[in-house]
């Protein structure tokens, strides 16, 4: 029996989606790289936004044809969507066999061999909010639950991994629907992230990204000690073969200068740090719920330069937040500027159902006002980046080689997506190039250049991406490379 699974949405997606695959594997499945020849197509879904969510509907739409086509075929919905519509999947996708929550990832293969064998559509979701704060055994059983026994074969890379060192949120920002998708905000052990750290270090992996929704407020108590990020950081950095650690996404009020001087003295910790903003005015900071001003925001901006030499920050922004006013966003496009930002993933405002902007604000800012701010922000942010860019022209810099660039890999084979035929991204409005996942080295060596080279791309260690030509055996090994052209997101360097 085959299977295959397509995500959307955040890091911690592609996590769950490595362990669903992991999960189905050790419960015989194969794997495969397209729907064609599936014996089940499993949904990774992402609840965001409105407008992803209802792509992910007309997606499942499309998949009625394969159904008919196929009758034993099975369809399974897990993610955010599926924890936050529960049994409404059923309802508008009634052709769907399995929905599965986030915190539910372990029960997916018994969950689809009970479809199959009686022919009804099961349902499992995740914690529920307060369940496990409560019981210090259940927060540890729970992460057994969400990271099974991972496999190498379901990394896209086999040389880099994502750990999740924390799980939910507490931060309550009024336009968002995590805490209470993805519960209660629990840190696991640090034994247990070293243990599986040292396991990935022994199957190869020399970089490894630590996922949280929060992930500087990660802290574990366990008797009279508590163990913070700047600590934990400083285990992982002992971990042989560990060369590059990064930590995505940081809350702004939990960056402390113990952390920051860590990321500064620890050879292994990357100066890259994803810290949103969201906005540029405390007005609108406060309908957001965020617990900081912008003065303290700018403050962190100044800490992080002034401590992390080469530091790379990038933000995320949403405008057109309720009552957003045109003063506000130009509050906005200045700390853009102020910041500097390597980059920023700006997004327009939308309406979730069941978060706190929903039920007390109006979605008053009109759509034609939300794409001209978002338009004029990112103007603004691609100028930067550009700038950013070019101050690395003739400097030479070590980047860990990722595999084929975007144009290789449209090459070499055509990557099917039941999402977006035409559409790849939840709207990333400044999506950068990012190379391939998937592709084995052995199609790159198929299609590289008399010359034995093909285009390939890597990331800096303040995360930037380069692409040069070389040969495919590169992939996974760090090399030095000198930048001899920039654009605003990408730099083009040689060997
Ligand atoms: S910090 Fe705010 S935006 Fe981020 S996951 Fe938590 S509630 Fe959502």
């Amino acid at each position: 029996m085959k299977f295959y699974i397509e995500t959307v949405g955040c890091q911690m997606n592609v996590l769950d989606s490595e362990l669903a695959a992991a999960e189905l594997i050790s419960a015989g499945w194969e794997r495969l790289d397209s729907r064609k020849g599936a014996d089940l197509i499993v949904f990774n879904t992402c609840s965001v936004r409105e407008h992803a969510e209802e792509k992910i509907y007309s997606a499942l739409g499309r998949l009625k044809t394969w159904k008919i086509e196929k009758p034993t075929g099975l369809i399974a919905v897990m993610g955010c969507m599926a924890q936050k519509d529960k049994g409404v999947v059923f309802q508008r996708a009634p052709f769907v066999d399995v929905v599965v929550g986030p915190g539910k990832i372990s029960e997916l293969a018994s969950l689809v061999a009970a479809a199959a064998k009686t022919g009804t559509q099961q349902l499992a979701i995740g914690i529920d909010r307060f369940e496990h704060r409560t019981d210090p055994k259940a927060v540890k059983e729970s992460f057994r639950l969400y990271d099974p026994i991972r496999l190498p074969q379901t990394r896209p890379r086999v040389f880099q991994a994502m750990v999740r060192i924390m799980f939910g949120c507490d931060k309550f920002c009024s336009y968002c629907v995590v805490p209470s998708v993805r519960g209660p905000e629990q840190s696991r052990s640090p034994k247990e992230i070293l243990d599986e750290i040292r396991t990935l270090a022994d199957q190869g992996c020399v970089e490894v990204t630590l996922l949280g929704q929060t992930v500087n407020s990660y802290r574990y108590r366990e008797g009279d000690k508590t163990t913070r990020l700047a600590a934990l950081l400083a285990a992982i950095d002992a971990v042989p073969g560990i060369r590059r650690v990064r930590f995505v996404s940081s809350y702004p009020t939990d960056m402390t200068d113990e952390l920051l001087q860590a990321v500064r003295d620890l050879p292994s910790a990357t100066p890259y740090l994803h810290v949103p903003a969201q906005h540029g005015a405390n007005s609108v900071l406060e309908r957001m719920r965020r617990r900081y001003t912008v003065e303290e925001y700018r403050d962190l901006v100044d800490r992080i330069y002034a401590t992390i030499p080469g530091a790379a920050i990038t933000s995320d922004f949403i405008v057109g937040f309720c009552g957003e006013t045109e003063d506000e966003f130009q509050q906005t496009v200045e700390l853009v500027r102020y910041a500097r930002f390597k980059n920023s993933f700006i997004f327009k405002y939308s309406v979730r159902p069941g978060n706190e902007a929903s039920r007390i604000y109006e979605d008053d800012v009109p759509e034609t006002v939300k794409k001209r701010r978002n338009n004029e922000l990112l103007a603004v942010q691609n100028e930067i980046s550009a700038e950013w860019n070019r101050t690395f022209l003739g400097r030479e810099v070590e980047i860990l080689v990722e595999g084929p660039s975007k144009r290789e890999a449209r090459n070499v084979a055509q990557e099917e997506s039941l999402y977006a035929e035409n559409e790849q991204t939840l709207d990333a409005t400044n999506e950068s190039e990012t190379p391939s996942n998937l592709l084995p080295v052995g199609d790159l060596l198929a299609s590289a250049a008399p010359s034995g080279t093909v285009q390939l791309t890597g990331r800096t260690e303040c995360d930037r991406i380069v692409v040069f030509n070389g040969a495919p055996e590169l992939v996974g090994t760090f090399q030095r490379v000198r930048i001899v052209e920039t654009a605003p997101f990408t730099l083009f360097g040689e060997l």
